[in-house]
């Protein structure tokens, strides 16, 4: 139900507890939610206040550790942290079939990113385009001319590129910054470098700078992921028929998501089931990568399509491949400063950006040949519904013991399996 009113005057000016009483208040919060929102884990109310404006509380997701991942021949366990039950066991099982060919093999661009300087009111496009490139060495020394790690470290602009974009409003010259962010995501560094950039830009070009900004299409920091399948390893116990056949309905299921925009859609968010879960977990940016990953699969088709790629090789194996723009720091924004997400880097125990980039495709293929896999044999719902009897006892009201009585019957059901059915189990249970 709405507030009454959402204008609470200084709101931020209040601790952290006030705030939420006077937000309990507003909303007629029940105590337990109270509770729920003022019981920090490993994110206390100061760590937090730091991060967002109005803070009232913090919210806790399960994270969860994915096995059995060799990526370039190291093993790695992976910390994903989400709500949906059989993801984190679905890439678990999935990163095991690939073991006889060695695993995962991940292959990541340099971490460079776009900053973007919109130029308006220019009168002669070809001329400023020329005098930009005439001045490249001059601006780029401009641009990592500051106090900077990022830059001590290596990293700072490497080029400067210009398009010409056309929209309602007539021709526009955008200038592309591509910065090298070593191991931040970026955003930060390359919005201070294109704002500062902005006035000469204006001054060589004879224009206007409206927006200086980040792009999210980081399709110049791409990851790439590769793996083969055998047949054996596809099947349930190793028979070769079995995998094959199985191979079959994967690469049918694959067609469909290339060619069809909505079964793409869903095929994505299978990808992003994993990639978003491991970003949460490592303190990321998700909604970049999100926004740049989707972006992505538009770009070459002429339509959304699927952000990856499977295929059959000669000898019958299934070879997963996949690239996608991964903007990820492990220094900078939350992954420094939220101590749970240190504590997931430290179990991943990446020492680059570029690293964390990689275990992300390779978690993204995995989950996506668990949802193929299911879909192509017994349907999505076995497993599921496996892992999530459990929430469906809890959201039907069971407690304690009830909790797993009602799984255990549930996972037995081999009917159609309803929320209301559980209800009608949970009340039989305390009639008894
Ligand atoms: P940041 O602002 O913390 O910058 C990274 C800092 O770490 C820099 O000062 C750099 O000099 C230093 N550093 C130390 N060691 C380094 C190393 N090895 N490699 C690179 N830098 C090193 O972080 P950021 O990555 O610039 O910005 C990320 C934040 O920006 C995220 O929280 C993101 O949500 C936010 N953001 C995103 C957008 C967007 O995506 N459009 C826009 C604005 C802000």
């Amino acid at each position: 139900m709405p507030v009454n009113n959402s204008r609470i005057k200084g709101l931020y000016t209040k601790t952290v507890e006030e705030r939420l009483s006077v937000v309990a208040e507003a909303t007629q919060l029940a105590p337990e939610h109270v509770q729920a929102l003022s019981a920090h884990g490993e994110l206390d109310s100061d760590a937090a206040d730091r991060m967002i404006e109005n803070v009232i509380g913090t919210m806790s997701l399960p994270v969860g550790v994915a096995t059995n991942f060799v990526i370039n021949g190291e093993h790695y366990l992976i910390p994903f942290c989400l709500e949906e039950s059989s993801v984190v066991a679905a890439a678990s099982n999935m990163a095991k079939r690939c073991l006889v060919h060695g695993g995962f093999r991940t292959n990541n661009d340099e971490p460079v990113m776009i900053g973007q300087i919109q130029l308006l009111d220019i009168a002669d496009m070809e001329r400023a385009i020329a005098a930009i490139a005439g001045s490249e060495a001059e601006l780029i020394e401009f641009c990592n001319d500051i106090p900077s790690k990022m830059i001590e470290l290596g990293g700072g602009c490497r080029a400067i590129e210009s398009r010409i974009v056309q929209s309602t409003l007539g021709a526009m010259l955008v200038v592309h910054l591509l910065v090298d962010c070593r191991d931040a995501m970026g955003a930060n560094a390359v919005n201070t470098m294109v704002e500062r950039l902005a006035p000469r830009l204006e001054a060589l070009c004879e224009g206007r700078a409206h927006l200086r900004i980040l792009s999210n299409l980081a399709s110049q920091r791409l990851a790439r992921v590769a793996a083969t399948f055998t047949p054996e390893e596809m099947a349930t116990k190793g028979d070769r028929e079995e995998g094959l056949h199985i191979i079959d309905g994967i690469l049918e299921a694959q067609a469909f998501a290339v060619a069809d925009p909505y079964r793409a859609t869903t095929h994505n968010k299978g990808i992003m089931n994993a990639i978003s879960s491991v970003a949460l977990a490592c303190g990321q940016d998700w909604r970049a990568i999100e926004a740049g990953c989707h972006a992505w699969a538009s770009l070459h088709e002429g339509h959304y399509t699927s952000m990856s790629s499977w295929t059959k090789d000669a000898d019958g194996n299934l070879v997963g491949e996949m690239t996608l723009p991964m903007a990820v720091g492990i220094v900078g924004g939350a992954s420094k400063v939220h101590p749970a997400a240190r504590a997931n880097l430290a179990i991943l125990g990446v020492t680059t950006a570029q690293e964390l980039a990689g275990i992300m495709v390779c978690a993204g293929l995995a989950q996506n040949l668990g949802a193929l896999r299911a879909l192509s044999t017994k349907g999505i719902q076995a497993g599921h519904m496996k892992l999530h009897a459990k929430n469906m006892a809890v959201s039907a009201g069971a407690v304690g013991e009830e909790i797993d009585s009602l799984a255990r019957r549930l996972e037995a059901y081999e009917g159609h399996r309803t929320q209301s059915m559980v209800e009608a189990w949970l009340q039989e249970m305390r009639d008894k």
